[in-house]
């Protein structure tokens, strides 16, 4: 399988204090891998860097074979990214934001865009003006609005967070489909194992800016039924 993102010793310091510390992994064509970690813990500051929103201290990062630091308009040409709530024009309307969004980037498929909405359960919605969208409904444009230039690599920083319950499990079925369907790899952080295990079959976990486990999702049957297991990578 391709290797659709590489991360290769990857780090950061800010003002003398090293907070990212020489990272590496990768993430394959359609695979959802989880970056997890304590608050505070350097995930953001990871996901910044791999999106272009932060600038490398050292290492470097791959997207679809287009380095970051010297192929820069070429590795975003494949990334949709969602790191901290986007902005919106509140009073156009869902289907108008989308629009605009495109035209930026040269692409008009208006099949495509309904495609998207549909995928993330925002149709119903695409007549309401923004302005009147719940968190979740913003999170879920944000993510459309991400998709529309048909990325292969989806960089989501906390996309549970805030949501309930429905919301969640709404969110991971949808997540799921995304790259079971589309082909379209994703790396999602989240605070809790127990928010990403559901969709990502590989979970890096970080702790004081260092990759401490890198681990692959598997379900055993058991006495006590199915089982999450953990297994280590060496
Ligand atoms: P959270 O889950 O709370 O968002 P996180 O894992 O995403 O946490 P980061 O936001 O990446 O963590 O922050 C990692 C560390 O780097 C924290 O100690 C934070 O205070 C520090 N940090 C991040 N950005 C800056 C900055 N611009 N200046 C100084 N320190 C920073």
């Amino acid at each position: 399988m391709n290797t659709i993102l590489s991360v290769r010793h990857l780090s950061k310091e800010i003002k003398g204090r090293s907070i990212v510390k020489d990272i590496s992994f990768d993430v394959l064509e359609g695979e959802i891998v989880g970056l997890l970690g304590a608050n505070g813990a350097g995930k953001t500051t990871i996901m910044k860097m791999i999106v272009g929103l932060s600038k490398i201290s050292a290492g470097d990062v791959w997207i679809a074979g287009n380095s970051m630091k010297t192929q820069f308009s070429k590795a975003l040409d494949n990334l949709g990214a969602v790191i901290e709530a986007p902005a919106f024009y509140p009073y156009l309307r869902g289907y108008e934001n989308l629009r605009q969004y495109q035209r930026l980037h040269k692409n008009t498929s208006k099949d495509w865009l309904l495609e998207v909405a549909n995928l993330v359960g925002i149709d119903h919605a695409l007549k309401q003006r923004v302005g009147t969208y719940s968190l979740g409904m913003k999170q879920r444009l944000g993510i459309a609005q991400a998709l529309l230039k048909k990325p292969k690599l989806l960089v989501l920083d906390e996309p549970l967070n805030g949501l309930d319950p429905a919301g969640v499990r709404e969110t991971r079925n949808y997540l799921s489909k995304i790259a079971s369907e589309l082909g379209v790899s994703a790396l999602i952080s989240s605070h809790q194992l127990s928010e990403i295990e559901q969709m990502a079959s590989r979970v890096i976990v970080i702790q004081e800016g260092s990759l401490m486990i890198e681990q692959q999702i598997g379900y055993e049957a058991g006495d006590g039924g199915l089982q999450l297991t953990l297994h280590v990578n060496d």
